[in-house]
């Protein structure tokens, strides 16, 4: 690590110097602290296609796409026209339009879950809303979620998102974690905690709280914690569960969302939610979310104040839905993310990921793969991650060394921690695979 840390300085000595200037403007030089990087990240010039340029002159075949909302890959050319005519046409209206319609319909079709939906501008604003309509929904306050399961940056999803392993007592009863100073301590009191492939664990808690209980919330596949697959059987389970105990199954979709599979992770595992929050890559690249569900849930949000009574759950703000987010949703889902575009995009995928497996196996390396779809990635470690538990398996200062040294081969393979994972666009062909093959291949030797 600390060789590819001193290549890394050599190559982005311009990122260093940017770094320095903004730190002094914007806490960490980044606005979100996730993109924060020791020594300092990369700093962009621009990004086009397969590829981003940092402002050193490197040039990057891009697998990490922006925490993989670029499914579509950069400024795809064809979405670029649309929203620069849609600039033109006016960027916010407030006013109900045909493109509403336009973006709404595709996530519909895709979802047999969804026969209503919203539009927001983050996955944040979508979980959350998700889990507001669920409580408004059932009349109960607690959600049950997955330890170390990343749900966005408001206050009750910071609590226990990837604790510390030592803080987290046994996995029968976890502890809460916050992660933030600043999440008030109720935060806690509005979840319970389960283990991620691990039924029995939500059983458990539904059999103790289920007349408390909203709502189980749950990512169908953990992207937030490499790639974690659910087990056979988990998520039909969950759904069982969910409908004998009269509470919703949430899916949270932002990251699985049109990327798994056109209609996600429901339809990748064949198991429909009540809600789906969604954001990411429905927007090839622009700010938007959405979530959505049966008719009889989202129609709560029609429903408003009576003499001061609260008789629906509210969803309010400026930009939701503003045109340049729905036309760039009905541009990417319906233009496109085509059928054709997810068979390629899974052919090169699992060309990306059956390389790696032979790499592995020729250098001898204790590594595994891992692919679902656009997504995928290596672990280093022989042994099954499967829930968060596991984390204490991961070796992180040695997946950085391998994050690190694609880098500086001119790959960018994921986002820079352990916790993510490749995503194959629709823009990349095979000699962007190829190219990530052969680094990973140069990089492997000195890994092993
Ligand atoms: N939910 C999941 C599963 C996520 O991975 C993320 C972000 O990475 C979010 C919610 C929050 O989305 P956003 O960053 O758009 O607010």
């Amino acid at each position: 690590l600390s060789r590819e840390k001193s290549r890394y300085r050599d190559r982005t000595t311009d990122s260093a110097e940017m770094a320095d200037e903004l730190r002094e403007l914007v806490p960490a030089g980044v606005c979100s602290t996730f993109r924060a990087y020791d020594p300092h990240p990369v700093h962009a010039d621009r990004a086009e296609g397969t590829y981003l340029f940092d402002v050193d002159g490197n040039r990057y075949v891009d697998f990490a796409l922006n925490n993989g909302a670029q499914l579509v890959g950069h400024a795809h050319p064809r979405l670029t026209d649309e929203i620069t005519e849609q600039v033109q046409r006016g960027t916010l209206y407030t006013r109900p339009n045909e493109l509403l319609e336009a973006a709404a319909r595709p996530l519909i079709e895709r979802w047999e879950a969804i026969q209503q939906v919203r539009f927001t501008n983050s996955g944040t604003e979508s979980v959350m809303h998700a889990s507001r309509l669920a409580r408004a929904y059932t009349g109960c306050e607690k959600l049950i979620r997955m330890e170390g399961a990343y749900h966005g940056a408001h206050d009750p999803a910071l609590v226990s998102k990837m604790p510390p392993l030592e803080a987290v007592g046994p996995a029968d009863d976890p502890n809460p974690v916050r992660e933030s100073k600043g999440v008030p301590a109720d935060a806690e009191d509005q979840l319970l905690l389960a283990q991620y492939n691990d039924a029995d664990s939500v059983e458990r808690l539904l059999r103790d709280h289920g007349d408390e209980v909203a709502a189980i919330l749950v990512e169908p596949a953990c992207l937030n914690l490499g790639l974690v697959e659910p087990e056979s059987g988990f998520l039909h389970r969950l759904r069982e569960l969910a409908d004998e105990h009269d509470v919703l199954l949430v899916f949270d979709e932002v990251k699985t969302g049109v990327k798994l599979a056109p209609g996600g992770g429901a339809e990748y595992y064949g198991v429909q939610p009540d809600l789906v929050a969604l954001a990411k890559a429905i927007g090839g690249g622009y700010p938007v979310g959405a979530f959505g569900g049966r008719r009889e849930i989202m129609q709560l949000i029609a429903d408003d104040l009576e003499d001061g009574t609260a008789t629906g759950a509210a969803h309010y703000g400026t930009y939701n839905g503003n045109p340049l987010a729905l036309r760039a949703v009905s541009v990417t889902l319906s233009e496109i993310l085509t059928d054709d575009a997810y068979e390629r995009i899974d052919d090169l995928s699992e060309r990306l990921a059956a390389g790696y497996r032979g790499i592995i196996e020729d250098v001898g390396l204790e590594a595994h793969v891992r692919r679902a779809g656009s997504q995928g990635m290596v672990y280093f470690t022989d042994e099954r991650i499967s829930t968060f538990r596991d984390w204490s398996r991961i070796d992180e200062e040695f997946h950085e060394a391998y994050w690190l040294g694609m880098v500086n081969r001119g790959v960018f393979p994921h986002p820079h921690d352990a916790s993510q994972q490749w995503t194959v666009s629709v823009q990349h062909d095979a000699d962007d695979v190829d190219a990530h093959l052969e680094a990973f291949a140069d990089l492997a030797t000195d890994l092993a």
